[in-house]
Order: C-alpha cells, then sequence, then structure tokens
C-alpha cells in the first residue's frame, strides 16, 4: 500500500472486561477502537501467538478480519520461535495462526523475539529457511524478526541472513544510548543493512505517556501542544528508515490519540527535539554513566554481565520500572548480581571509573529481593 500511514495496531495490551484476567478481552470496545482506527486511514495492525493468554489472534479475527474485506488492512503476526520444539513444529505453528486470524495469508510474518538463544535453536531447526519458503508460497509477503538482542549479534543475523526483508525493534528516547537495549546502534546496523525498521515499544509499555512531574514540567515549559505519548511516537516515526511505529493501545482515548499526532505525520523540528532530550536527561539522571564498552566483562571471574545490568538499572532509575524479564534473559548465560566476590578485578580496568561493586549490590537489592517494590 503507497503512501501508507506510519501507526501501527499492537494487539498486545487490548481493553479487558476483568482487569485481573488477560484473556478477557473487550471485544465491543475493541470492534470501536478497530473502526476508528481504519476510519481515520491506518491499516497495520501487528499480533503474536501468545499475546493475551493466545487470545489476541482470535481477537484479531473476531473484530478485524471477520467484518472487514481482506484488501482494507495489512495484518502482521509472529512465529513463538521459543516454543518450537523441531523442525516440523513451524508449519504446524504457521497453520495454526492463520486459522486463529481467519486469513489465508499474512502481509508481515516474522520470527518472534529473536535473541542469542532463541537463535541457536532457530539455527538448529531452519526457522530462516522456513520463513523465505512461506514468501515463495506467497504465504508471508514481507519477512522478519522482531529483536531484543544486542547490535552485534543483529549484525551477525543480518549478514548470514539478506533476503529478510524488514526488522522489528524496540526503540524509543529513553533507550537510544541504553547499553541494555542498545536502540541506536541496533537501529544503525539495520540501516547499515539496507532493512526498513518497524518499532516496538515507542512509549516505553507506557512509561513515556506519564511522564515524572519534573519532566512534565520541561513539556509545559516549551508549550507543547501534544500528549506526552504523541511526542514519543513521532519521535520514532522520525527516523528516516522507520516504515511503521507499533502502539499497543487499550482505549478509544488512546487510538484517537495516537492517530491524531500521526494522520498528518510532522517529523519532530529542532526545537521539539531539544524538548526531549532534556526529557530525556531528567528521566535518565543519576544513572551510571557505564557506556557498554564490556571490557570489565573481560575481568570478571563470575561472568557478570554487568554493563547490561547497569542498563536495566538506569531504565529503573529513568522510569521507576524494573524489567524482570531482561533480567532473566540477561543473567541465562551469565552470573548474577548477588554472585560478586567483591574481587574489584572490574573497577581497576573501567574506563568511566564507576564504583561496580557498590552498585551491582544495589542492583542486586532492587532485583533479586523476594518482595516487589
Ligand atoms: S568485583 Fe564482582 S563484578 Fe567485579 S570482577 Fe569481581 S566478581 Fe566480577
Ligand atoms: S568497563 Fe565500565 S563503562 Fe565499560 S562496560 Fe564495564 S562498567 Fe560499563
Amino acid at each position: 500500500m503507497k503512501n501508507m500511514k506510519k501507526l501501527g495496531f499492537g494487539t498486545m495490551r487490548l481493553p479487558l472486561t476483568d482487569p485481573d484476567d488477560v484473556k478477557s478481552i473487550d471485544y465491543e470496545q475493541l470492534c470501536r477502537m478497530v473502526d476508528c482506527f481504519l476510519e481515520r486511514g491506518f491499516v497495520y495492525f501487528d499480533t503474536a501467538y501468545p499475546y493475551h493468554g493466545e487470545q489476541s489472534e482470535r481477537a484479531v479475527k473476531r473484530c478485524l478480519t471477520d467484518r472487514y474485506p481482506r484488501e482494507k488492512y495489512l495484518l502482521a503476526d509472529k512465529m513463538p520461535i521459543l516454543r518450537v520444539r523441531g523442525t516440523d513444529e513451524y508449519p504446524r505453528y504457521f497453520e495454526e495462526q492463520l486459522a486463529r486470524c481467519g486469513v489465508s495469508y499474512f502481509d508481515y510474518y516474522l520470527l518472534h523475539n529473536m535473541g542469542r538463544e532463541r537463535y541457536v535453536n532457530t539455527l538448529k531447526y531452519g526457522g530462516f529457511e522456513f520463513l523465505y519458503k512461506l514468501k515463495e508460497q506467497g504465504l508471508a509477503r514481507q519477512i522478519g524478526f522482531s529483536y531484543h538482542d544486542d547490535a552485534q549479534l543483529l549484525d551477525e543475523i543480518l549478514t548470514r541472513y539478506p533476503e529478510i526483508d524488514f526488522v522489528q525493534l524496540q526503540i524509543n528516547y529513553l533507550d537510544w544510548d541504553s547499553a541494555a537495549i542498545q536502540s541506536g546502534a541496533c537501529y544503525e546496523t539495520a540501516c547499515r543493512h539496507g532493512k526498513p525498521v518497524v518499532v516496538m515499544e515507542p512509549v516505553k509499555g507506557g512509561s513515556l505517556a506519564k511522564l515524572s512531574a519534573e519532566a512534565q514540567a520541561e513539556l509545559t515549559r516549551c508549550g507543547a501542544a501534544g500528549s506526552p505519548a504523541s511526542y514519543a511516537i513521532r519521535y520514532a516515526a522520525s527516523l528516516e528508515n522507520c516504515f511503521m511505529v507499533l502502539s499497543g493501545m487499550s482505549t478509544l482515548d488512546q487510538v484517537i490519540d495516537n492517530t491524531s499526532c500521526m494522520q498528518e505525520f510532522r517529523p519532530l523540528d529542532k526545537a521539539e527535539r531539544g524538548m526531549l532530550a532534556r526529557v530525556a536527561e531528567i528521566m535518565n539522571r543519576d544513572v551510571v554513566p557505564c557506556t557498554n564498552c564490556r571490557y570489565c566483562m573481560e575481568e570478571c571471574p563470575k561472568n557478570i554481565n554487568i554493563p547490561g545490568y547497569f542498563g536495566l538499572y538506569n531504565m529503573y532509575t529513568a522510569t521507576g520500572k524494573k524489567t524482570n524479564m531482561y533480567y532473566e534473559r540477561y543473567s541465562m548465560n551469565h552470573g548474577r548480581a548477588s554472585d560478586c566476590i567483591k574481587c574489584g578485578k572490574c573497577e581497576g580496568i573501567c574506563p568511566q571509573h564507576i564504583e561496580i561493586r557498590r552498585n551491582l549490590e544495589a542492583f542486586a537489592d532492587l532485583y533479586e529481593r523476594k518482595t516487589e517494590r
């Protein structure tokens, strides 16, 4: 579709009838949201096998594909590579997804949540070759993968599989320089390989929709006309190589707010960029100034993922939210923060002179204690 508007409807945070039950999707409300989104000229919908306790794809069928002709929308879905245990499971999942969504092909099809561990299994079971076959058969028009790891691995994958059409990356104005997420480095890697980018988490799971009082005051001082979320979405959409920004919308008001700022999309101007840089500065204050050089890791006898953990620590300082999922992922093949034996070898080599032991202790206290903060 030519001149496609750059906002996609993410279906991982749909409205619920029971806030404690992720499966209790409010179909009536969702139909209204889908109608509003399409009426305003937006066409891209993104779902995945596990969203909403496996009910998101079915909700897409009920509220979108059963109600609109196929040419009225574009649908993206994702292979749950975490669950795949053998080559023959790819076609089984794919067929199931087509049936769940009520379509005969996907416009965009991705390997879901690619990262170091999943990459090993995907290589073993031929996941990329399966994608190529889908494209040949016209069952997936564009093929890609959503990605959650470092820029180095992304480079490796795109070098090995240059036929991939696009990548989906976590990008927002807080994570751009983050050592943990590496938004900026991953985006630049995708650009180097000539791959268009779909942006996920532009509002960082909602963190950039509701700012701290001080950050909000900066927006007010600058006379910001839009909502905080609208600036976060426009930040991502302003990236030249980004062709779609996903927003996981939960209410009709959010659909109206998000679509309003993207109907006649205007990239951020210099003053707006400056404003967001200051907001990021406020939200990132008191961070551990780790540059992710990883020198410390070469010295650490416990193989602790020091820069990764500091990235998560900084994210918590900025947003007040913990991301336990990332900690579990980062510590899978590394020592945990509490494994530190305080030998001090890392501090001897850190070019930023960071008090690594003290900061790791604080991080362990935050992430490993039993009761949630
Ligand atoms: S002080 Fe801790 S983090 Fe640093 S090298 Fe020793 S064990 Fe690793
Ligand atoms: S050596 Fe220092 S700056 Fe480099 S990754 Fe380790 S903690 Fe970060």
